[in-house]
């Protein structure tokens, strides 16, 4: 689905992506963990095509998108859930999800449904302010509008940044269920431990390079991600 050869990005002349190469097969989910500033937002921006990059090569089923503007990666099936959501505050829950259809011609009422039955906290809001929402809702609400797109490639970017634990695991769970649907899924997060447990395989970013990767339940086990990422 997704091959990324020696990715690199900078911010002036700071490199903070520097020659990352993974791999998501389709129908996986992909845990990449790491600590606060290693560059996950950076590498996951750069794959959609929001943030600008200064060297290496990306794949979407063996099209290179690198050059391509962020609404022609959409088009070919990659949709990204930024961090800290960013709905579209004054506008409702169901035009927030409209406007991940945009580059849709076809009908999406069937989508629309598909959302509110994964998030029926969102089908009692449809018609109030996205900005209403709580957190929790909120990340729901990013999390549908991207699905609005009918992705095969989901970009996930903290999910579970500022909510309660039982809100993390219902999120975590959704993601899961989405891995059932055919949806293949690139997950970020720093809550290490709750995203290995869902993903087939992992990878761990240190300051701009992946320093191991393996199978979800092998990194769980592993001293170093233990000792470094779960505190034990
Ligand atoms: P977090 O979990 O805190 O979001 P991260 O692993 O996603 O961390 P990035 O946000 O990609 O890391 O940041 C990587 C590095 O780039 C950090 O050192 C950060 O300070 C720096 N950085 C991020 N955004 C910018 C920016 N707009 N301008 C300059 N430096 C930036």
């Amino acid at each position: 689905m997704l091959e990324v050869e020696d990715l690199r990005s900078a911010y002036g002349r700071i490199e903070v992506v520097k020659g990352v190469s993974l791999k998501v097969a389709a129908g996986e989910i992909v845990a990449l963990v790491g600590s606060n500033g290693a560059g996950k937002t950076t590498l996951l921006r750069a794959l959609s095509g929001v943030q600008p990059i200064t060297g290496g090569r990306i794949r979407l089923q063996g099209e290179s998108i690198e050059k391509a503007p962020p609404h022609r990666r959409v088009a070919l099936g990659m949709a990204h859930v930024p961090e800290g959501r960013q709905v579209f505050a004054p506008l409702s829950v169901e035009d927030n999800l409209r406007l991940g259809a945009f580059q849709r011609n076809d009908d999406i009422a069937v989508d629309l449904e598909r959302v509110y039955t994964l998030f029926p906290a969102l089908a009692d809001k449809r018609r109030q302010a996205a900005g209403g929402l709580s957190g929790g809702q909120q990340q729901m609400l990013a999390m549908g509008r991207a699905l609005m797109a009918r992705p095969k490639l989901l970009l996930l970017d903290e999910p579970s940044m500022g909510l309660a634990p039982l809100l993390v695991q219902q999120i975590l769970d959704v993601v899961a269920s989405l891995k059932a649907e055919g949806v293949t899924v690139l997950l970020v997060e720093q809550n290490a431990t709750a995203a290995l447990a869902i993903a087939d395989r992992g990878y761990v970013i240190e300051t701009g390079r992946i320093s191991l990767q393996g199978s979800g339940a092998a990194l769980l086990r592993d001293p170093k991600v233990r000792e470094a990422y779960l505190g034990v």
